[in-house]
């Protein structure tokens, strides 16, 4: 495809703020470039056990830094799921869960959230069986945009409590919130690990860099995490960590605001003619196909035809009626993108 509209890229399209990208030049002059301890480099350890004090009201937030989010979710998988174990998950979900709880011979238990993609609270409910270890929280939602209220977390963490089950919250587009505060299950249930992010946040997805973290109830889930990355990712890269303690205090209010913007374009733009929930976070739209179109994958084609690229529903759901858009990117490609999708929808 010659210069296509990209609306399939699940990342920023802005890049690392400049005084970051001279601490991780620092660091690498100032050789920091060997392995790190494997919980992480001490600096970013502090900041990031600061901003969780902060954030939470945690005492004592234990934390492992982490090659990305998926380092810290593969971990998380590998250390809490046995053959057999069912996590729960909200479909259409982010594809790395039922891959990754497959690998570690877990079930995955299905629960949708179609039509507006609210926390399907019943359905979790009546999902939860004795073999629930793990329930799965992602808000903001990738491929939704969904945000979570409070009030859904709440009646949530009755349901995790009650069934004894731990909660994973993938909480890595928590910086884009456009309607409101993002609450977080942590807020509520003491057994949450959660997994966070540096990569969206700050445009620096090739840095690799997250972490995993925990209050006192699950510390020893962290420290089970921390063993198995010693004998796999051994740490996460160290002159980026050094460079991440930096950023975790920057502010990025600025690309929020654009994203916000961004994200009114694509659903003033596409309301009226397609059926779609508004997004309330991430940089994501999940759409409903026309009625011409058979399959997600069949208007997906049609799309690529017209030089547009977006990544049908199949791919993260158990049905294939969707199509997710990543609303990160230039404003004029936006517009572009729009006027293709309007053409798209008439069929
Ligand atoms: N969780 C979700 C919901 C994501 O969308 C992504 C990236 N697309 C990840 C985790 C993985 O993030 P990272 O690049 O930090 O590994």
């Amino acid at each position: 495809m010659k210069d296509p509209v990209n609306f399939s890229i699940g990342q920023p399209d802005f890049d690392v703020p400049h005084d970051i990208k001279a601490a991780a030049i620092r660091a690498i002059e100032a050789n920091c470039n060997q392995y790190s301890q494997t919980v992480g480099e001490t600096s970013l350890l502090e900041s990031i056990r600061s901003s969780l004090k902060s954030r939470y009201g945690w005492q004592e937030p234990r934390v492992l830094v982490t090659s990305g989010v998926s380092g810290g979710l593969l971990l998380a998988f590998l250390t809490l799921i046995d053959p057999d174990d069912e996590v729960i998950i909200t479909d259409p979900y982010f594809v790395m869960y039922k891959h990754l709880v497959n690998m570690v011979g877990g079930r995955c238990v299905f629960v949708s959230s179609y039509p507006d993609f609210r926390l399907p609270l019943r359905g979790i409910a009546n999902a939860v069986t004795p073999k629930t270890k793990l329930i799965i929280v992602n808000s903001p939602a990738n491929p939704t945009g969904a945000v979570y209220h409070e009030d859904e977390m709440r009646q949530l963490a009755d349901i995790a409590a009650g069934a004894d089950a731990l909660v994973l919250s993938d909480e890595i587009y928590d910086a884009f919130c456009y309607d409101g505060p993002c609450p977080s299950i942590a807020d509520y249930y003491p057994k949450t690990l959660l997994c966070k992010g540096f990569g969206k946040s700050y445009g620096m997805t090739g840095w690799r860099l997250g972490y995993a973290a925990s209050n006192e109830p699950l510390a020893d889930v962290i420290e089970q995490m921390t063993k198995l990355q010693q004998y796999t990712f051994v740490c996460a890269p160290t002159p980026f960590q050094h460079a991440a303690a930096a950023a975790i205090n920057c502010d990025i209010t600025g690309h929020v605001d654009e994203y916000r913007s961004k994200r009114d374009m694509i659903y003033d733009g596409l309301n009226d003619v397609y059926d779609l929930t508004k997004p309330q976070g991430a940089f994501y739209a999940f759409v409903r196909i026309p009625t011409w179109a058979a399959s997600a994958a069949q208007f997906v084609e049609k799309a690529i035809s017209e030089n547009l690229l977006i990544i049908p529903g199949g791919v993260f759901s158990e049905q294939d009626t969707h199509f997710r858009i990543s609303y990160a990117a230039p404003d004029d490609k936006i517009k572009q993108g729009i006027e293709i999708l309007r053409r798209l929808a008439r069929g």
